[in-house]
C-alpha cells in the first residue's frame, strides 16, 4: 500500500457520529432541518447534517432573478386547498409576500391547432355551468349533450371492502362519468400536462381523488358538487369559490428556500456531498452512511430526495424499501422560460397558460404565461413564458440540447400564440427523474413504502421520496419526520456521548 493509499483507508475509516443524516437539501430535506432545529431541547438533536450533492438548495424549487424578470423554472405555486407550505410561509414571516394570481385562472386546450378556452366554471373534469358550456366551441353538441347527462350515468359498483373505491384509470372514470370528448380534450391534455403523464395510466384515485370519492358518496359528480357548493375541486373560474386557489410569493419561491436556509444552523449543510450509500452499522440501531466527504454513522436517517435516486442507497441495507421505492416510476422535464417583447405576441390570450394534447403535432406539454398569472414577473412590455416539454411520452426530450428544446418552444409558440419574432432571452432547465408518475395502483405502492419503511428504525423517506408532489406534501412530509425523530430522541434523552459532529475512529 502507497502513501496515499494508506490516507485513503485512514480517511476511510474515519466515522463522524450524528443524531440525525439528512440526504437532500430540496424543500422537504430543508423542511426536516428546520423543524428538528425550532424543537424544544429536549426533542431537539444535536448533531445533524444535510448532505445535498449539487451546490445549491432548494432542488426542484428554482427562482432567477434576471434584471426586471423574475423567472420560475421548477414550481411557482402553493395550493391552498393544503395550508402547510402556506403557514410555513406565514411562521417564517414570509405573510406579507405572499400574493395570489392576477385574476382568475382561466387555462386554454389547443384543439386543432387553436387555443380553446375552458368553458367558466369547468373544474378540472367537470362543468359546473350549464350556460358556458353550451357557448364553448371546444365541444361538439353531442359531446356536450353527453356530459350534461352525468348526473344520469350510473354509478360504478366497484369498491373495496374499506368503502373506497377501487383505482381505476383517469380515462376509464372520465369517460365513464362525462364522455369521451373529455377526456380526449380536457383531462387527458390537462392532466398529462400537469404531471408530464402518459394520462392513459393515471390513477383516478390518486389524481381525481375528489371525483372519485363524489361519485361514491353521491352517486354522480355533478350532482355532489351541486350539494357541497365549495368543494375544493379544481377552483376556478366562476366556481363559486372566491378564495385564490393558489398563491406564490412576491419575489419567488426561492425566497422560502432562502428563509429555510437562514434559519438552519450553517454548520449543518455539506453542499457538493452526495450520499453514495447506506448501511447499517456493525453497532446495532445505527446507519452508516457514506458520502462524498467521508463515512458518518447516524441514529436516524432521513432520505429527502426523488425515489430514484434514494433506491440505490439502500440496495444492500434495506433490500425491500429499495424494490419500493423503484416501483414508482418517474419522469423527466424540461421548462423553458422564454422572453418575448409583448408586442411581438400577437395572439397572446387572456389566460394563464394553455395544455396541447398529444393528438395534436407540437412538442411542448403546456405553456404558462408567468407574467400574466403573478405579479412582478416582467416590466409592462415584456411577458415571460414558461413551456414545458419532456415527460412520459417523450422521454428523449431531457437530452436535448439548449437551443433545440428553445427552438422547439419558439417554434410551437410562434404557432399557438403568434410569437412573431424570437424571444429576448431563454433560460432552460431539467428536472431528472423528479417527477413521481401517478400510475393506476399508485396509492397501494406508496403504502407498501410505508410499510417497508415502518420496518426499518430510524429510517424516513420524505417529499418526492415517498412518491408524493407538490410543496404542500413535502412540507407536510418533512415536519411529520421531523416530529418522529424528536419523540424517538425524547425517548432515549439519557445523556449521549454525541457532542456536535465529532470525529471518532470506527
Ligand atoms: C417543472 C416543475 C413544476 C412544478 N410546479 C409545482 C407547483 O407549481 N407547485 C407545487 O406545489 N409543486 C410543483 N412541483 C413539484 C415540486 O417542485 C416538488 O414536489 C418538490 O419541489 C420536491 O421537493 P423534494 O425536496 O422532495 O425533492 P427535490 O426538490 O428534488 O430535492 C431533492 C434534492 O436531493 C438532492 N439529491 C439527490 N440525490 C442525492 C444524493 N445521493 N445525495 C445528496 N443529495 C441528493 C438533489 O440534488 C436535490 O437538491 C413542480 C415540479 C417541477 C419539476
Amino acid at each position: 500500500m502507497n502513501r496515499a493509499d494508506g490516507r485513503e483507508a485512514e480517511r476511510r475509516a474515519e466515522t463522524h457520529d450524528l443524531d440525525v443524516a439528512i440526504v437532500g437539501g430540496g424543500i422537504a430535506g430543508l423542511v426536516t432541518a428546520h423543524r428538528l432545529n425550532s424543537r424544544p431541547r429536549a426533542g431537539r438533536p444535536r448533531s445533524v447534517c444535510l448532505f445535498e450533492a449539487s451546490d445549491r438548495l432548494g432542488g426542484q424549487v428554482q427562482t432567477e432573478q434576471r434584471g426586471d424578470w423574475l423567472l420560475e423554472s421548477g414550481p411557482d405555486a402553493m395550493v391552498t386547498a393544503k395550508g402547510s407550505a402556506i403557514d410555513l410561509c406565514r411562521a417564517l414571516g414570509l405573510g406579507d409576500e405572499l400574493v395570489p394570481p392576477l385574476g382568475a385562472a382561466t387555462f386554454s386546450v389547443v384543439r386543432n391547432r387553436r387555443l380553446h378556452p375552458l368553458p367558466a366554471g369547468f373544474r378540472t373534469i367537470a362543468p359546473t355551468e350549464p350556460w358556458p358550456l353550451l357557448q364553448s366551441r371546444l365541444f361538439s353538441w353531442p359531446g356536450k349533450l353527453r356530459m350534461l347527462c352525468e348526473p344520469w350515468v350510473s354509478a360504478s359498483a366497484a369498491s373495496t371492502s374499506d368503502g373506497a373505491a377501487e383505482d381505476e384509470t383517469v380515462e376509464g372514470f372520465v369517460v365513464r362519468r362525462f364522455g369521451r370528448e373529455v377526456y380526449d380534450r380536457v383531462a387527458e391534455p390537462v392532466l398529462g400536462g400537469l404531471f408530464v403523464a402518459d394520462a392513459t395510466a393515471l390513477s383516478a384515485r390518486r389524481v381525481l381523488g375528489p371525483f372519485v370519492e363524489l361519485e361514491l358518496r353521491n352517486g354522480s359528480v355533478l350532482r355532489g358538487l351541486r350539494s357541497v357548493p365549495a368543494t375544493p375541486v379544481g377552483a376556478g373560474r366562476g366556481s363559486g369559490n372566491d378564495a385564490p386557489a393558489q398563491l406564490t410569493l412576491k419575489r419567488g419561491l426561492g425566497s422560502l428556500i432562502r428563509r429555510l436556509a437562514d434559519e438552519i444552523p450553517a454548520s449543518w449543510v455539506q453542499l457538493g456531498c452526495a450520499a453514495k450509500r447506506i448501511e447499517r452499522s456493525r453497532e446495532g440501531g445505527r446507519w452508516r452512511i457514506e458520502t462524498a466527504s467521508g463515512t458518518w454513522r447516524s441514529r436516524e436517517v432521513v432520505l429527502a430526495c426523488p425515489a430514484p435516486h434514494c433506491a440505490p442507497l439502500l440496495h444492500a441495507a434495506a433490500p425491500e424499501v429499495a424494490r419500493a421505492l423503484e416501483a414508482i416510476r418517474f419522469a423527466s422535464c424540461v421548462t423553458v422560460n422564454l422572453v418575448y417583447r409583448r408586442r411581438d405576441l400577437t395572439h397572446l390570450p387572456n389566460a394563464f397558460g394553455f395544455f396541447v394534447p398529444r393528438s395534436e403535432s407540437y412538442r411542448i406539454l403546456a405553456a404558462a404565461f408567468a407574467s400574466e398569472k403573478f405579479p412582478a414577473r416582467a416590466s409592462k412590455g415584456h411577458v415571460v413564458v414558461r413551456t414545458f416539454l419532456g415527460g412520459a411520452l417523450d422521454p428523449g426530450a431531457v437530452d436535448l440540447d439548449d437551443a433545440t428544446l428553445s427552438g422547439n418552444s419558439h417554434d410551437d409558440l410562434a404557432q399557438l400564440i403568434g410569437a412573431v419574432h424570437p424571444p429576448l432571452s431563454t433560460h432552460v432547465h431539467r428536472f431528472r427523474n423528479a417527477m413521481p408518475q401517478f400510475d393506476v395502483g399508485h396509492l397501494s405502492r406508496v403504502a407498501d413504502l410505508r410499510s417497508a419503511i415502518a420496518g426499518q428504525q430510524g429510517l424516513h423517506v420524505v417529499g418526492s421520496g415517498m412518491g408524493g408532489y407538490g410543496l404542500p406534501d413535502c412540507v407536510t412530509s418533512g415536519e411529520a419526520a421531523a416530529e418522529a425523530i424528536s419523540r424517538s430522541q425524547r425517548r432515549t434523552a439519557a445523556p449521549s456521548p454525541l457532542a456536535s459532529p465529532s470525529v471518532s475512529m470506527s
